[in-house]
């Protein structure tokens, strides 16, 4: 059997070792130019002296890191690196670009593991020169060990705390943070609060960091709503609201965060089916406990099948190795199997915690009408909501009325906002508005790429 696993964060590199330990050929593929994925990025590079800056979490990917190095030593792992996978059929064919050339091979099964994208927040000034994501500042961080001087965090969830500790750490501390998560959130996450060994690591953890952000004098602003953005000559005004006053703050850099949500591309290209989830406000494709799809040998791991953090998607990509071993004739011992399920069911908990915590806000889903919402071919909230009167009747119409989603990310970014907006504008719940059909090449291929197309054979 050979598998081709795409994605190599921890679930993808979980996954390829459980493999490999069964004598299991596999391909791992990866747009980035190593493993590690999101969590580990460029880790392999990192001196000693950067365990302070990243934490121990960064440093944990070790393991996983110089397992993946001696198995490619053997004939069983092939990594391909820099290697965009722009399409993935039903029939296990795989196609990927690298390097100015474009090829397709076919595989017995395939473990997607392509991790989570951090959630548009369309708010006005989101697309000014100085204004980006918090998970942005978090790659040059670790990839340039470079991080922007004087910025306001602007969002929830626990990536925007991890970015600031990172960013004091780099002696670069944020100016403030703007949260928006309010005293309800709160209490309504304290309700939901039942102790488990994960859930007490996440609460030290989230513990650890507010006292960071405290002893570094970081202000913290709460409850905060109608954030608007006025940049000008890499200076930034940011205003907003707290309860009815209006307030404003001043930045260099504005990283905004607003959680993450599965990176779907190739799980709707493949027209697999999908969830709306009322607690994360996205999509999420649907896979039994292990990650089996609805088909046979198409499985999925981590972030891109549920958002749970690395070590769950380290356990999930381990989970759906061991059913693919099971499903094709290997002998599996039951233990292996409920052990990491039990504890897979530990992570649900932990993550419906963060949920209620950090909901994203719908302010933040329903911007202006002059604020765009599709960056790649600049289209407005306004065009949207005049598409939709004028009788759009979804997100996929909406290509045709307005290019919105045809750009160079294919709806990557704005696919949600549209979501909302529609929802908003019809009256009807997020999930039964549909969402973009999504058409490969799901990730941009140049004319050269496809000229230089081969076939491999195995
Ligand atoms: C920007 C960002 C920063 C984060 N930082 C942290 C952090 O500091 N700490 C933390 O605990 N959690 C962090 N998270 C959450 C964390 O990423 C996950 O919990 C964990 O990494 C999930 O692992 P995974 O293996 O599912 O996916 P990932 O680690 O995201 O790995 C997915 C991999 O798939 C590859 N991929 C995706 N699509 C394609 C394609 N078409 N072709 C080829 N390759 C592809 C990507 O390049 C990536 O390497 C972050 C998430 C984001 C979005």
């Amino acid at each position: 059997m050979r598998v081709a696993i795409i994605g190599a964060g921890p679930a993808g590199m979980a996954a390829a070792i459980t493999l490999i330990k069964n004598n299991v050929r596999v391909t791992l593929f990866d747009e980035n130019s190593g493993v590690g994925g999101q969590i580990y990025r460029n880790l392999k590079n990192q001196s000693d002296r950067n365990v302070r800056v990243f934490g121990s979490d960064y440093f944990k990917g070790r393991y996983l890191l110089n397992q993946i190095e001696a198995a490619s030593k053997t004939p069983l792992l092939i990594l391909k690196y820099r290697a965009t996978i722009w399409s993935v059929t039903a029939q296990k064919q795989v196609s990927w670009s690298v390097g100015g050339s474009s090829f397709s091979q076919q595989f017995d099964a395939i473990i997607l593991a392509t991790g989570a994208i951090e959630r548009a927040m369309p708010v006005e000034g989101w697309t000014n020169p100085g204004v980006m994501s918090a998970g942005a500042a978090q790659i040059l961080m670790k990839t340039a060990a470079y991080a922007p001087a004087n910025s306001v965090l602007i969002g929830s969830g626990p990536l925007l705390y991890v970015v600031a500790c990172q960013m004091i750490e780099m002696g670069k501390p944020p100016i403030a943070l703007l949260e928006t998560q309010t005293r309800q959130d709160l209490t309504a996450a304290i309700r939901q609060l039942c102790f488990s060994a994960p859930m007490l690591t996440y609460l030290m953890k989230g513990i650890g960091m507010l006292c960071t952000l405290k002893f570094a004098g970081i202000k913290r602003i709460k409850a905060i709503t109608n954030v608007r953005i006025r940049s000008q000559n890499k200076h930034h005004i940011i205003q907003f609201n707290k309860g009815n006053t209006e307030h404003h703050i001043e930045a260099e850099t504005v990283l905004l965060h607003a959680g993450v949500h599965p990176n779907i591309q190739l799980t709707q290209a493949l027209g697999l089916m999908h969830h709306w989830s009322n607690e994360n406000l996205s999509l999420e494709p649907v896979t039994d406990d292990f990650g089996r799809t609805t088909v046979q040998d198409i499985l999925l791991a981590g972030d891109g099948m549920k958002i749970l953090g690395a070590d769950a998607a380290k356990q999930s990509g381990e989970l759906a190795a061991l059913a693919l071993l099971m499903d094709t004739g290997f002998a599996i011992a039951p233990f292996d199997l409920s052990k990491r399920h039990a504890q897979q069911k530990k992570y649900f908990r932990v993550r419906k915690l963060l949920e209620l915590l950090y909901p994203p806000k719908n302010w933040h889903s329903y911007p202006s009408d002059t604020t765009i919402i599709c960056r790649c071919e600049e289209v407005t909230a306004g065009e949207v909501r005049h598409a939709i009167k004028m009788g759009c009747a979804g997100p996929n119409q909406l290509k045709a009325y307005s290019r919105c989603g045809m750009g160079n990310c294919q709806g990557r970014f704005c696919g949600l906002t549209v979501v909302n907006l529609i929802s908003d504008m019809i009256g009807s719940p997020a999930g039964e508005v549909g969402y973009f059909r999504i058409r490969t090449p799901i990730k941009p291929i140049t004319l050269e790429e496809m000229a230089n197309h081969e076939t491999i054979s195995d």
